[in-house]
């Protein structure tokens, strides 16, 4: 496997960073303030970080008042003179537009330095394919011409730039292209640029797709450029360029491909455009821009794990390029050894920290010992688990399960089935409730109740029988409360929706007002419990006992999935033999290893240390001043920081914690989760403080030209 940044290292070129801060060509401009944004990204901060010498030589403005076509045609003339002139300098230039019209200074410029030595070739990434002419245009905005402007057809003020020069079709490839007309379509076959179509890639995977492209665009050339129109990208992931179109590349399979690309000494240059930071709310693709630009220019220090783990498994996470391969306590290493404090503890499921010697001893010995029965048979374990997990609630019967989700959905059937054998619902009539924002799993069902369109979208159709209301209201939820109604589920602050604290007596209230209606309240602790917030259960902060409370994560004690139901009898006594069920759960190895981890949260009072160290480390976090953070909220160690994503995009700080050693993962990208294993010290959250503390400041500063 090659290591990118080896090669690098062989020519480390200056790189020439040019913002055009032009939307002329398009029919709407928001993308001319696309260099402005990314600079204030820290982009050259970035690169620099990785070692390379960066000058952003300047940001070309428009600045002729006439036709849209002169402005273009002065804007184009300049840039070329800026790219030759770099290009001439073996230097590597970045052009960041603007919308894609800029591609026709560019490259003509790119072309022109290498006139006498060669043709270039141009890999053009793009869900278009900018092959108009003013005769096929529909639209006759100029960022739908620049690639066949640089071929030679189009407007004579345009073909004409940089003495007329212009690109080799055959030495030309268009990758993911899906919207098109058929005029542009034919050009392009005759003059034999190849396509690579949205479809083909699909079929084939981008990974082969650009060994194809190279080959075409290496073959016979003094080097080759790169123009990323970011509408090449999936809308679900970078929803503010210029012309979003559906069903388009991931970022994940993006960035190592354009990483490979910048350990080729051939790589002549780049340029990255139809940035809209006006649509960009959440600060993602803005983000996602600067991370492709680095990765093309620096190349993506890319583990091999990483890699290997990019092409067998599915893409549905988008992990920080780091392998760990050990854990202990509160700390983390990665495989050069180097050590991080772990402030996000898979998602506050280690509250024990990694691999405590109590229970991966009960692991292993239990596992030796008897680890898996099923519950067609008693088992000597299951039942003291049973009985720990109902003197720890204060509730008299427990159903176990696996993953968090498990038990969520034993809670849904459950309630279900106590409204109609119970409460005296008609059949099929049963309505649950729950909070808008909520996180309670992602399996159908538990979806249906989810107002996160991310997770939903594309995975219908959806049961029936949810309604939502805003969490923190309790009159929403009277006034949602009908006959029908079987429960009320909530998780006591919501975790993954961003660490959102209600009201004080706000569960309080919905308690009352669940029991005056005959209703459920079934409270989700998988993340809230266990001590994670300073009480074993969140809800005992408001004196509430639920009527059913769901465990999970810390329940396994770091080392395996784990959770249960744990509800009043006439809840818990709806299930007959045979209504529900899991082959692992209840295991005795899970059962040994539930009872264990409960063992030791009491015995080492991790609640009450969650308490008393969460009080200090709110008060450090709120300590700090400064105007990239909006708030900072929580209970005991479960903390969330709001950063302000106009400034910066809370992965950016998760980033630049992660090169001090410090590990967390943004909510929603604007919250950042102080999470912690609960047997954290002092010292620690000390040194979590000074490393966020550094990053603030180093982020608050403005980026050096
Ligand atoms: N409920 C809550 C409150 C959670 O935070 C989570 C996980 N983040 C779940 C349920 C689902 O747990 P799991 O991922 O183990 O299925």
């Amino acid at each position: 496997m090659n290591d990118p940044r080896v090669q690098v290292q062989q020519f480390p070129r200056t790189i020439h960073i040019i913002g055009v801060a032009s939307g002329l060509g398009a029919a709407d401009r928001g993308c001319e303030s696309a260099p402005d944004a990314l600079r204030a990204l820290d982009l050259i901060e970035r690169l620099r970080a990785r070692g390379r010498r960066v000058r952003w030589v300047e940001t070309i403005r428009p600045y002729r008042d006439g036709s849209t076509l002169e402005a273009v045609v002065d804007i184009c003339k300049y840039l070329a003179q800026q790219v030759e002139s770099a290009v001439r300098q073996a230097e590597l230039p970045l052009v960041l537009g603007g919308d894609h019209s800029c591609a026709i200074g560019t490259w003509k410029g790119a072309a022109r330095a290498l006139r006498s030595r060669g043709p270039i070739g141009l890999l053009w990434i793009d869900a278009h394919m900018d092959a108009h002419t003013p005769h096929t245009t529909p639209s006759g905005a100029l960022h739908g011409m620049p690639l066949a402007c640089l071929l030679g057809h189009g407007d004579p003020a345009l073909t004409a730039i940089a003495g007329g020069t212009r690109l080799e079709p055959g030495r030309v490839c268009l990758i993911g292209v899906r919207s098109f007309e058929p005029s542009e379509a034919a050009l392009l076959q005759r003059l034999g640029v190849r396509v690579f179509f949205m479809r083909e890639i699909q079929e084939r995977g981008l990974e082969a797709v650009m060994r194809d492209a190279l080959q075409i665009v290496q073959c016979g050339t003094v080097g080759f450029g790169v123009t990323l129109d970011l509408d090449a990208l999936d809308p679900v992931e970078a929803p503010a360029v210029g012309t979003p179109v559906p069903g388009g590349l991931s970022a994940a399979a993006l960035r190592p491909a354009l990483a490979r690309l910048a350990t080729l000494p051939t790589l002549l240059g780049g340029e990255i455009v139809e940035y809209d930071p006006q649509r960009d709310r959440e600060g993602v693709t803005g983000m996602l821009a600067a991370s492709l630009a680095e990765a093309l220019l620096v190349g993506e220090a890319v583990p091999a794990f990483a890699e290997i783990e990019y092409r067998y498994g599915a893409h549905h996470y988008d992990p920080l390029p780091l392998v760990l391969v050990r854990g202990e306590g509160a700390y983390l290493w990665d495989e050069q050894g180097r050590r991080y404090l772990d402030m996000m503890s898979a998602y506050s499921a280690l509250s024990h920290g990694h691999c405590h010697p109590r229970i991966t001893r009960v692991l292993a010995e239990q596992a030796r010992t008897l680890a898996l029965t099923s519950r067609v048979y008693y088992n000597n374990r299951l039942p003291l688990f049973l009985r720990r997990l109902c003197e720890i609630t204060g509730l008299p019967m427990a159903l176990p399960a696996n993953t968090g989700l498990e038990a969520v959905e034993a809670a849904l059937k459950a309630a279900r089935k106590w409204a109609y054998t119970v409460k005296g619902v008609a059949p099929d009539r049963a309505q649950i409730i729950a909070c808008e924002g909520n996180f309670h799993g992602r399996s159908i069902a538990i979806l249906a109740m989810s107002s996160e369109a991310q997770y939903r979208d594309g995975f219908g159709p959806y049961p029936l029988g949810f309604e939502l209301v805003p969490f923190g209201d309790a009159d929403a939820l009277e006034r949602a409360i009908t006959p029908d109604t079987a429960a009320f589920l909530v998780e006591p602050i919501q975790g993954e929706g961003g660490i959102i604290v209600p009201p004080p007596g706000y569960l309080a209230r919905c308690a009352r007002i669940c029991r005056a209606h005959n209703v459920l309240l079934i409270c989700d602790e998988v993340q809230t419990g266990l001590g994670r917030t300073g009480r074993m259960l969140a809800c005992e902060h408001e004196g509430v006992r639920p009527d059913a409370v769901i465990l999970g994560k810390a329940l396994g004690g770091g080392v395996l999935p784990v959770s249960a139901l744990v509800g009043r009898r006439d809840l818990m006594e709806v299930f007959r033999p045979g209504d529900h069920g899991s082959t692992f759960a209840g295991s005795p190895l899970a059962a040994a290893v539930g009872l264990e981890a409960l063992n030791v949260l009491v015995e080492r009072r991790l609640p009450e240390r969650a308490a008393e160290l969460g009080g200090y480390f709110m008060r450090r976090l709120q300590e700090i001043s400064s105007p990239l953070v909006r708030e900072v909220r929580g209970k005991g160690l479960l903390i969330g920081v709001e950063i302000d994503t106009e400034r910066v995009p809370a992965r950016v700080l998760c980033e630049r914690l992660l090169e001090r050693g410090v590990l967390t993962k943004d909510t929603h990208g604007r919250v950042l989760r102080f999470t912690p294993a609960l047997i954290i010290t002092r010292e620690q959250i000390d040194e979590a403080v000074a490393a966020l503390r550094a990053v603030l400041t180093e982020l608050d500063q403005a980026p050096p030209a």
